[in-house]
């Protein structure tokens, strides 16, 4: 008795072993193209200070791009981690492999495609311009001689250095410390994506956004030049995401329409 009781034990054991053994502790792809089906771990990159797309909940990362990555995840049958980093860190991280993705509202522009490659667009982004309720900026013109505080790297920050100049600009880790310097009196404005700034501006009193539409532009996901097959996959799970009206789904749980 004793003996078989010592064999199930050894062998209870050795099934242990090997469950640890097949567990998923796949090396994350570093962005070495890679032949078979996907599988593990899936990155995502993003900076998530920027409600409702991504922003923190106690210690989770949740919105809209967390959302639809870990939609994306689950047809690819991935695992999906988030990496929360600087938003201007973004491109340098995906394009060297440290992430595999990047959701982070962000806008497809040409100069970010000699370094990456851009999904299908999945959303729509309007840069705005958050004041003060009793701020005396009217129209876009009135930005002119103005301090503008924009997120670095982004292209609200572009932009503004384009137009007005890049002493007219102060930047900002992201669009969070940009609206407490607005708070503060330290800046006149803040050029931002319209959805944070609405949820900037529910959040704090005293602030309003300028009827004005900035600029509009694409959001998509930023893979690497060489992960051509990550693309494809993406590309194929979002557009049967779309399909199943996953995507409006997602985007309604956290805008709610007016
Ligand atoms: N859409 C803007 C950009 O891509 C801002 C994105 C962000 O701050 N997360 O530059």
């Amino acid at each position: 008795m004793k003996k078989f009781l010592a064999l199930i034990l050894a062998l209870t054991m050795v099934f242990a072993l090997a469950a640890c053994g097949t567990a998923p502790v796949e090396t994350p792809d570093a962005g070495a193209p890679e032949a078979d089906a996907p599988a593990g771990k899936l990155v995502m990159g993003t900076n998530a200070a920027f409600p409702p797309y991504e922003f923190k909940e106690g210690e989770t990362i949740v919105g809209i791009d967390a959302d639809i990555a870990a939609a994306i995840a689950a047809k690819l049958g991935m695992e999906l981690e988030i990496k929360d980093m600087a938003f201007e860190s973004l491109i340098p991280a995906v394009a060297g492999g440290s992430v595999d993705i990047v959701l982070a509202g962000m806008t497809v522009t040409d100069e970010r495609k000699e370094s990456v490659n851009f999904s299908e667009s999945y959303a729509t982004g309007i840069q705005s311009v958050i004041i003060a309720a009793d701020s005396a900026i009217a129209t876009i013109d009135d930005l002119t001689g103005k301090v503008i505080g924009v997120q670095t790297g982004t292209t609200g920050d572009i932009y503004c250095s384009g137009d007005y100049g890049e002493e007219a600009v102060k930047r900002y880790d992201n669009g969070a410390l940009a609206v407490q310097a607005l708070l503060n009196g330290q800046i006149d404005c803040v050029v931002i994506d319209n959805q944070p700034a609405q949820a900037f501006v529910a959040a704090n009193e005293g602030l309003k956004i300028l009827d004005t539409e900035y600029a509009v532009e694409d959001y998509a996901i930023a893979i690497a030049k060489e992960d051509t097959e990550l693309l494809a996959n993406v590309n194929a799970a979002l557009a049967e995401l779309k399909a199943e009206g996953k995507i409006d789904e997602i985007v309604s749980k956290y805008i709610k329409a007016e």
